[in-house]
């Protein structure tokens, strides 16, 4: 879970566990696997919130990686935020539930939610400084999130891009990849804009991540830089009530 905060609203990206799983041990099965999940109700999204003062209502959009249990599973406390999800994801989830043990909804049901569909790369904020890019091949319709902030430093927030910074490095595809193909694709796109734009990768199941990022409340990245021309402020002026206003329901 990440909260970018930028000067017209907050965005989150990813919103952790299903409530079923954050009682202390649980079990999930994939294939002949099983395996167990420790985590409490601290790693919610709720709590996430709270951490920084903030309810769902404050939240201006939740841009979901993908529909994998660990990412979207908060959704159902977010009910009331437009959530920016691929298409291409939707569908799958939808009409192949079965597919993927791993989906959030295994009945593909997401009708409690403010769905904004995306098809390819949306900039949330219409200034370049939060943006969606669509890297598929973990599942069908990955994104991740670039982030621009004020201070001058770039992110790139991975999602399941890959697993470990070491697949990152040796363009290695992930044990689980809806399509190789279109995984390797995504790495090398990925690569090409840190290399562009010095910005820094952040992963989701790094197991060194927490003593190598700095972690908020108690420590921060800094805000997005905002700054645009005055036609994409317009932009944003106009995005943020569409948002709040015009997600079609799924
Ligand atoms: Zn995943």
């Amino acid at each position: 879970m990440y909260l970018v905060a930028h000067p017209n609203g907050y965005v989150l990206f990813d919103c952790g566990l299903p409530v079923a799983h954050l009682v202390g041990q649980s079990e999930m099965t994939i294939g002949e696997d099983t395996y167990v999940i420790e985590a409490d109700s601290s790693s919610s999204v709720d709590a996430f919130l709270t951490a920084f003062y903030l309810t769902a209502a404050d939240i201006l959009a939740v841009v979901v990686s993908h529909l994998h249990f660990d990412h979207a599973g908060g959704l159902s406390a977010l009910a009331g935020v437009p959530t920016l999800i691929q298409e291409v994801e939707l569908s799958a989830a939808r009409e192949r539930p079965d597919e993927n043990p791993l989906w959030s909804r295994p009945g593909g049901d997401f009708s409690d939610l403010q769905i904004v569909p995306l098809t390819g790369d949306h900039d949330v904020f219409g200034d370049g400084s939060v943006v969606a890019l669509a890297t598929p091949g973990h599942t069908p319709g990955h994104q991740c999130l670039f982030v621009r902030l004020g201070s001058g430093e770039h992110f790139v927030l991975g999602g399941d891009l890959v697993y470990y910074p070491e697949e990152f490095r040796t363009r290695r595809v992930p044990a689980i990849a809806w399509s190789r193909e279109q995984s390797l694709a995504s790495i090398a796109r990925v690569s090409q804009l840190l290399d562009s734009s010095g910005a820094r990768l952040l992963l989701s199941h790094d197991p060194d991540y927490l003593s190598e990022v700095r972690l908020a409340p108690g420590d921060f990245y800094g805000t997005v830089d905002s700054k645009g021309s005055a036609a994409s402020a317009r932009r944003l002026q106009s995005a943020k009530p569409s948002y709040r206003q015009g997600g079609t329901n799924g």
